[in-house]
């Protein structure tokens, strides 16, 4: 199907695209289309002009900046997985990017897009939720920084403003005693997470959990952090028994989505046995 007609701008600064928002309400951010063009497609969105990032400076690539990895809203994961700073610092964002779609769609996505669109179903907000990621976003008021944490609020919607732009996302560079590891059931067609489980333990100096973060995609309307699994970890040691007894924990409190592809329940299974099999992960990847 072709998708209703649409104006076209490809603004050349971020303080243009912030502009080319304001006056057009209806009008979209485009950065790599994997999202937004299917829909479109299907006449699911029928934005009345598109307007496309792609040549704006500034807003792609990876760098290291106090401890923080950075990367630009329109870095691509194809652009992830070839970075070596990413190879060395986040392992667990090389294990997420190279299970993304297809290699067209790692091609073209982008981590900015990912975040902005919100499905339910994608890889990056659980990995970026238990990373403690944040967010920055220029719109009219100017810069802000969102934590990971306050973005995901419901099925394709974030806290941002309509006329906002993603400009990068700021990752703060794991301890040596912090493992994180991410875990995914995919569609066997689409590769989208059935449900994916991000898990972030890290081990004190007395053995025990001092810190554990847990997230948990495709599971539900939107990804989500759980609390009760995290809470149940840390002070605990990292045996398996233990982690077995949080991971039952993962899906407590949760909304889980049924479809055709998997039912509330088998969600919920899926998400305590991949809570398991992540926290495993993590555990293995903090103690080297
Ligand atoms: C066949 C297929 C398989 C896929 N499999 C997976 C998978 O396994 N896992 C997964 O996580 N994803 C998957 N995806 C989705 C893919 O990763 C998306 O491309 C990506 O999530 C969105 O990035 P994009 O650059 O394509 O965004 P676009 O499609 O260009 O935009 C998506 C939305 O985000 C907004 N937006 C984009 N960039 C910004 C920005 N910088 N600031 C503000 N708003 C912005 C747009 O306005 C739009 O509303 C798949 C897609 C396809 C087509």
């Amino acid at each position: 199907m072709y998708p209703s007609s649409f104006d076209y701008f490809a603004p050349t600064s971020v303080d243009d695209v912030v502009k080319l928002l304001k006056e057009n309400p209806e009008g979209k951010i485009i950065a790599g289309g994997h999202s937004l063009l299917p829909m479109m497609k299907l006449r699911l969105a029928a934005p009345a002009s598109l307007i496309d990032i792609g040549k704006v400076p500034g807003i792609s690539g990876i760098r290291e900046e106090g401890g923080n990895i950075v990367i630009g809203a329109r870095t691509t994961y194809d652009q992830i997985l070839k970075s070596d700073v990413i190879k060395q610092a986040l392992p667990v964002v090389i294990d997420a990017a190279s299970v993304v779609g297809d290699i067209q769609v790692r091609n073209r996505g982008t981590i900015g897009g990912s975040i902005a669109h919100a499905d339910p179903a994608a890889d990056f907000p659980a990995v970026l939720l238990v990373l403690d990621a944040s967010v920055n976003a220029t719109g009219p008021n100017g810069q802000r920084t969102v934590a990971i944490d306050d973005m995901f609020v419901d099925m394709f919607t974030t806290s941002l403003e309509p006329e906002e732009l993603v400009t990068e996302i700021s990752i703060p560079r794991p301890s040596a005693k912090t493992g994180v590891a991410y875990q995914k059931f995919s569609h066997p067609a689409s590769g989208y997470a059935i449900v994916g489980v991000g898990a972030s333990v890290t081990i004190g100096d007395d053995g025990k959990v001092s810190a554990a973060r847990v997230s948990v995609t495709g599971a539900g309307p939107v990804a989500v952090r759980a609390g009760g699994t995290e809470a149940a970890l840390v002070g605990q040691e990292p045996t398996a028994d233990n982690v077995k007894a949080a991971a039952q924990k993962a899906s407590d409190g949760m909304t889980f989505l049924g479809d055709i592809h998997a039912g509330e329940e088998y969600r919920a299974h899926l998400t305590r046995v991949f809570a398991e099999r992540a926290l495993n992960h993590a555990i293995e990847r903090a103690r080297g």
